[in-house]
């Protein structure tokens, strides 16, 4: 089995640290190479929930289909764009569309959504999608309307809690589309969730490594957290430290890869997005989605920052970011591999 990639870590050496380093060493080590190919910048995107509604039953999620209590609600062009305007005027440079599988959210509309966009922010401004499974033809589409990122997350690399967790799905499938963004040119991006029941240490080593096989461009990291209103609602939370350390991972795995500080680790741990800023992580996503949508958006309970607009929240991710001795930067923020060409 091969340990070396071009422009990627050594897996044998980075799994040695991970198993044999102090978590404090194996942090400091992922935060240099972050440094060294990112600099102390952290760059913002903005996030924009567009959808409540998902027709999938993912067993660690608030927003599954079977989940009664869960309020739904799909925003519409006029709030999305105002979203975005104000967005732009506080500088932000990327935004994120994210939803449930929502078939409401239909191909064209999301085209219509990207070139509207475009056009509100003078083509200045990236734009990611994270609307999750859909076809090759959909992707392709939205790809030719614009949208330059695609996020979508595998969750578990091992394949039979993919298919627990993830009813009706499986993880070759996922991997499937996930080739097919790459092959239709879009910056791509994956990452997991620590920390699931029944998950174990092979498990985590199984993402790392599926990470460094794909090369991601971007990898998003984040801890398990119960929704009451799932089956997986009574289960305990991870400790913090397993998601520290597989963000050193990936980022040793992965040194050009945009890493955010998940919500979900602030939502874990008050300093948790400090301290995956502190080991590997540079990049923050304020959730700009206007307030009374934000709530309904739960994919687990005791989302950080709800109360407030994510603008509002800007100062404060400012201050969290000098904390972990780092800037926050403005600007599109491309993968270093497309900069590159
Ligand atoms: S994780 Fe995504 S696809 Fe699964 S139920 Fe939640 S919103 Fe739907």
């Amino acid at each position: 089995m091969s340990t070396t990639k071009p422009g990627r870590g050594n897996w044998a050496e980075v799994l040695e640290w991970s198993r044999t380093l102090p978590l404090s060493e194996f942090k400091a080590r992922a935060d240099a190479v972050c440094r060294q190919h990112h600099g102390a910048g952290v760059w913002l995107r903005g996030l924009i929930e567009v959808s409540s509604y998902c027709t999938e039953s993912c067993w660690y999620c608030g927003l599954r289909a079977p989940n009664s209590q869960a309020r739904r609600y799909r925003m519409d062009t006029a709030t999305l764009l105002e979203t975005v305007r104000a967005g732009y005027a506080a500088g932000l440079r990327t935004f994120v569309l994210q939803g449930g599988e929502d078939p409401a959210l239909g191909p064209e509309l999301v085209a219509g959504w990207i070139e509207a966009i475009r056009h509100a922010t003078n083509d200045e401004a990236a734009i990611t999608l994270s609307l999750g499974l859909q076809s090759r033809q959909t992707y392709r589409l939205w790809r030719e309307a614009g949208a330059q990122r695609y996020l979508m997350r595998f969750e578990t690399a091992n394949p039979q809690l993919f298919e627990r967790y993830r009813p009706g799905t499986t993880l070759a499938e996922r991997l499937r589309a996930l080739e097919w963004l790459r092959e239709l040119d879009y910056e791509v991006g994956s990452g997991f969730l620590v920390g699931l029941p029944e998950e174990n240490q092979t498990d985590r080593e199984a993402a790392w490594r599926l990470c460094w096989e794909f090369g991601f461009d971007m990898v998003g990291i984040g801890p398990f957290i119960p929704h009451p209103a799932t089956p997986l609602g009574t289960t305990e939370r991870p400790p913090l430290e397993l998601c520290e350390q597989s963000v050193a991972a990936v980022r040793l795995l992965l040194p050009l890869a945009h890493m955010p500080a998940t919500t979900a680790a602030g939502t874990l741990h008050p300093k948790g997005r400090e301290a995956v800023l502190a080991g590997g992580a540079n990049v923050l996503m304020p959730d700009i989605t206007p307030i009374p949508m934000k709530k309904d958006y739960e994919l687990y309970p005791g989302k950080v920052c709800v109360d407030e607009s994510g603008l509002a929240c800007l100062p404060c991710l400012d201050l969290r970011v000098r904390t972990a001795g780092k800037v926050i930067r403005h600007g599109v923020g491309s993968a270093p591999r497309r900069v590159a060409r």
